[in-house]
């Protein structure tokens, strides 16, 4: 199973990706987790990328296409995967429809995870008070001034995916304002019936 999983940030697409990994055993590909973790190990890339990431911009698109490129060959991808982040633009979703019809695969489903913005940066405000309370990293884009900018960036660039899949018939939407579980629940409905369909 191929799928990506779109919204905006603090749209629970981070949370509803890990429980599908637990149910389907297929690997979460985070641009945004491997972007920290690039920035975490000092690499040429990540030295690149913290600053823009630092502002809530996007990342070049060249940038992101070679990691992602790359992650899908490995050996844990072979049953698919959960995009998760990415694509965000245009360009990036154009590169996804290459890599997957060179390597003779395609995707299967792409899941709208739909909120209401207003709820958006009480929710970032939140996971930031959760990771400080637990002890982890908090985000230094997890704060109300960047997550306008991060918001911008996704009207801007990554909203009109939606349009894109929607166009070659593989957009799905699920509420995302719904409780954690019934989101859950909403997109396994959403899986069964994509794999009734193949
Ligand atoms: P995320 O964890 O998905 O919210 O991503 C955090 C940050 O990483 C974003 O605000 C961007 O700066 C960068 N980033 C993650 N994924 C992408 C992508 N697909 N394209 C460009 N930038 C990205």
């Amino acid at each position: 199973m191929r799928l990506i999983l779109l919204g905006p940030p603090g749209a629970g697409k981070g949370t509803q990706a890990q429980r599908l990994v637990e149910k389907h055993g297929i690997p979460q590909l985070s641009t945004g987790d491997m972007l920290r973790a690039a920035v975490q190990a000092g690499t040429e890339v990540g030295k690149r990328a913290k600053a823009v990431m630092d502002a809530g911009e996007l990342v070049s698109d060249a940038i992101v296409n070679a990691i992602v490129a790359e992650r899908i060959d490995q050996a844990d991808c072979a049953k698919g995967f959960i995009l998760d982040g990415y694509p965000r633009t245009l360009v990036q979703a154009d590169a996804v429809e290459s890599m997957l019809s060179e390597r003779g695969i395609g995707l299967d489903t792409v899941i709208e995870l739909v909120v209401d913005d207003r709820a958006l940066v009480g929710r970032i405000v939140k996971r930031a008070e959760d990771a400080k309370a637990a002890g982890q990293p908090v985000r230094k884009d997890d704060n109300p001034a960047v997550f306008e900018e991060r918001l911008r960036e996704y009207y801007k660039k990554t909203a009109p995916l939606t349009g894109y899949y929607y166009a070659k018939g593989k957009l799905k939407t699920v509420d995302g304002m719904a409780s954690m579980d019934a989101v859950t629940a909403e997109i396994e409905t959403v899986l069964a019936a994509a794999a009734k369909a193949r």
